[in-house]
């Protein structure tokens, strides 16, 4: 039987309990790597359907907007598995207000956990994958790390914000086999989005259906909603070494959203 690409590797993917974070996992687990799981909601479900992959599955509950509770989940990846060779900073919350009403709880949470929590998780795990010359770090942005959108003022600050730290992390590695890179998905269909779906077709008093089809209309040209699979599938590649070299990219896989 041929090795999967990824066997003997450990990936942690913040925020796996749901959407684009699961998938990501799902997809490096398909290629053979244990992972390490976080986020909130339902744990079993979706740690089952990682474990039948054939891959080990260890849970932590850190709060992303917890720096002691960041630590605490690096070290016992490494105690689990030696060590984290793959980061994925995926998890992340939304908030939909103009910036003169937009409550600042709600913006300091937007900030610790989009953005602050990869710092946390980067300068944690960062050391043992300098020390074995090889590691990944993949940062979800969006295309809001890349262009912005109204009401969503912490959310664009915080996305440009990851775009802007990958940018730096990759630089400092750039002459070893630590990469870092983003990507920047436009509409995924995920809880996350759902809400927003949701809030729109109430508030214009529209079905679901027709406030789903006019977010992608403005926004993604393909009129498609980007996939968990298809954004597995780039972090996958970005862990194989015909991406040795991709250092410090803000990769869209946004229907064209970026490109108008
Ligand atoms: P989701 O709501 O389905 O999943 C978010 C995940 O983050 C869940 O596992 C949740 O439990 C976890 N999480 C939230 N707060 C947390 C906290 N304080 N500590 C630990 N875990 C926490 O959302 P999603 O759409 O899959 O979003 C994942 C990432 O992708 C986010 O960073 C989001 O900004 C980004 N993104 C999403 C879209 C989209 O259209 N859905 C587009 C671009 C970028």
């Amino acid at each position: 039987m041929s090795q999967k690409s990824l066997q003997g590797k450990t990936a942690l993917v913040t925020g796996s309990t749901s959407g684009i974070g699961l998938g990501v996992a799902k997809a490096l687990a398909a290629e053979g790597a244990n992972i390490v799981m976080n986020g909130f909601g339902d744990v079993d479900g979706p740690k089952a359907e990682i474990e039948a992959l054939g891959v080990k599955v260890v849970y932590h509950g850190a709060d992303m907007s917890k720096p002691e509770q960041i630590e605490d989940m690096i070290a016992q990846a490494a105690k689990a598995f030696g060590q984290v060779d793959i980061l994925v900073n995926n998890a992340g919350i939304q908030h939909v207000a103009p910036v003169q009403d937009f409550p600042a709880e709600k913006w300091d949470a937007i900030i610790a956990i989009n953005l602050s929590s990869a710092f946390h998780t980067t300068r944690h795990a960062l050391p043992a994958m300098q020390k074995a010359n090889w590691g990944r770090i993949i940062n979800i942005a969006s295309t809001h790390g890349l262009v912005a959108s109204p009401q969503k003022s912490a959310y664009v600050a915080a996305k440009h914000g990851i775009v802007g730290f990958t940018k730096a992390v990759a630089l400092e590695n750039a002459t070893s086999g630590v990469t870092c890179n983003a990507i920047c998905p436009g509409w995924v269909l995920t809880p996350l989005v759902q809400k927003q779906i949701d809030a729109r077709a109430a508030a214009e008093k529209k079905s679901v259906d027709d406030a789903k089809k006019e977010l992608l209309g403005e926004k993604q040209p393909s009129l498609e909603f980007t996939t968990p699979e298809e954004l597995g599938a780039l972090a996958v590649f970005l862990c194989s070494p015909a991406a040795n070299n991709v250092r410090g990219v803000a990769w869209q896989v946004d229907g064209g959203w970026t490109a108008q």
